[in-house]
């Protein structure tokens, strides 16, 4: 029996973060109501069904499903009772303009083949990649992964692992390091996009990811991965814990430097011993604590930070089986780095674009009706605060853009095959979610603003106020929220104790 049991604690927002987080604290005998304002849980991991298609409406690529894994087995579950994962084999099709693909996956033969195939030099310059990736996912993830940083002591103690393995460097240039075909380069690189980061910016501990997939696999959520949110809102509610859907939390009311309960907007209230927001790390504080002296001050901090660009997805559900077209595909553009300044830099539209193409139906028909596919095509574009457009007057047009180059790479009548489509915009980030400037993956994950420089698990002025989720450490991606979920977790199930 848990020391906190008997107490009671929010959590605001139901993404992968606050779930996990949920079910944690449950799972310590802390009574704790998860608060969300849409109808749906998920957060990006929403969805929606039309015309007998269902579209995911974010993550698609579920990787380290030992970290979901361990939520259940808190408590002696088994995930597999709630969720069924299918390994996905290739991981990423990558294809470029000019017709050459490469087939990525964990099957280490038939990688060194298809590196072989690219340019046989750089087989053993992958060897020494992995060797490195390895390194710093056991520092970086391992080790640190679900820790809190609350102090920059924590962040000295981490020093000479970062040193060791030149933090300071991009996983663009630690890869360029060892491997010398560009478009290799770009194939072992392109993985910080997931996590909302650049490249050529991001710090080159992120080639974790890289060792996180080979080891872990690449995995689907049978009926799609809003399936693994409902199966953790199932875990959730049968150890007790309970869920109001549909009710925006307005303000966290503070006295003091302690966080007191919340209120949402339709006027229901709720007194709490402790309050996790797992919205967006701006709007945590310029708006659910925008009454407090500490909401305004730390949200004025935020707001010089650098945030994540912002993404534009066309979800398209199509007439025809595509047994071809790998689950997940990146069809890169004529431009790499200049395509990423575009977006990240200088904050324009670009006339190129490089596209992350998903197609579920390949592993799993029933994500459409028979003899049809289900398809979504993400590429990023600049967050609102670089660049602004009328998202009501563009999208239609991009989306056309979009579906055009898809047509002209893999599907050439698909404008005809077209049963139901509709995009998603960086305004629609902003208005369904509060993200920040329309952010998809809130903080940029560059160096200074990692670990201790990120949103702290535990505020540090209001004493039982925290965060959990892309915002704080270790940041975006299904893997980096579960593992803040766990840091947080320790911190509030310690202080309630
Ligand atoms: C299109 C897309 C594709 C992605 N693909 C992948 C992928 O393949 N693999 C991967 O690992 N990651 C992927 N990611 C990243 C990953 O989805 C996110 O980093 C992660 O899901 C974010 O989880 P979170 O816990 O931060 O919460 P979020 O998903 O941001 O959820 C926060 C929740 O808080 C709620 N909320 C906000 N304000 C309030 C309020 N005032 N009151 C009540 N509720 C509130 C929101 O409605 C939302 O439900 C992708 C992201 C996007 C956008």
């Amino acid at each position: 029996m848990s020391l906190a049991e008997g107490r009671n604690a929010c959590v605001v927002g139901a993404g992968f973060g606050g779930m996990a987080l949920a079910i944690r604290l449950q799972a310590a005998g802390i009574a704790t109501t998860v608060i969300e304002a849409r109808d749906k849980p998920g957060g990006r991991a929403y969805f929606w069904q039309r015309d007998g298609f269902t579209f995911d409406a974010g993550p698609t690529v579920v990787t380290d499903p030992a970290c979901l894994r361990e939520l259940w087995e808190l408590t002696g579950h088994d995930m597999d009772e709630d969720i069924e994962l299918v390994p996905v084999s290739p991981f990423y099709r990558l294809s470029w303009p000019d017709g050459t693909h490469f087939d990525y996956s964990n099957d280490l033969e038939h990688l060194r083949r298809e590196i072989t195939r690219l340019d046989p030099a750089d087989v053993q310059g992958y060897e020494a990649f992995q060797h490195y990736a390895a390194g710093v996912y056991e520092e970086g993830y391992v080790k640190l992964g679900s820790v809190p940083f609350l102090s920059f002591s924590s962040m000295i103690k981490a020093a000479p692992a970062l040193a060791k393995y030149q933090a300071w460097r991009s996983v663009y240039s630690i890869v360029s390091k060892y491997i010398r075909n560009e478009k290799l380069r770009e194939a072992l690189s392109f993985h910080t996009l997931l996590v909302g980061g650049n490249p050529m910016k991001t710090s080159s501990i992120y080639a974790l990811i890289h060792k996180l997939e080979m080891d872990g696999g690449v995995w689907w959520t049978r009926g799609g991965t809003n399936r693994l949110i409902a199966g953790m809102v199932r875990h959730f509610e049968r150890l007790g814990g309970t869920m109001r859907l549909g009710d925006a939390v307005e303000q966290v009311e503070t006295e003091g430097r302690r966080v007191t309960g919340v209120r949402t907007k339709s006027g229901w209230s709720g007194r709490f011993d402790a309050v996790a927001s797992n919205g967006d790390i701006m709007h945590s504080y310029r708006d659910l604590l925008g009454a407090s002296e500490r909401g305004r001050k730390y949200a004025r901090s935020l707001a010089r930070k650098s945030f994540s660009p912002s993404l534009f997805v066309v979800h398209f559900g199509i007439e025809g089986t595509w047994p071809g077209i790998p689950h997940h595909s990146i069809l890169f553009g004529p431009r790499y780095h200049g395509l990423l300044e575009d977006i990240y830099e200088r904050g324009v539209l670009p006339a190129d674009f490089s596209i992350y193409l998903h197609h579920p139906t390949v592993t799993d028909p029933s994500m459409a009706p028979e003899g049809m596919s289900t398809f979504y095509a993400l590429i990023p574009v600049a967050h609102q605060g670089k660049l602004s457009l009328d998202w009501d007057k563009v999208g239609p047009q991009l989306a056309r853009r979009v579906l055009d180059e898809v047509g002209r790479r893999l599907i050439p009548d698909i404008h005809d095959r077209v049963v139901t489509s509709f995009h998603y915009t960086p305004k629609d980030f902003s208005h369904d979610l509060n993200a920040h400037l329309g952010s998809a993956f809130s903080l940029e994950p560059v160096l200074t603003q990692s670990a201790w420089f990120r949103g702290h698990n535990r505020d540090d002025k209001l004493s039982n106020f925290y965060l959990v989720g892309a915002g704080t450490h270790p940041g975006a991606g299904i893997p980096g929220v579960v593992g803040s979920a766990k840091a947080t977790a320790g911190l509030m199930i310690g202080d309630l104790s």
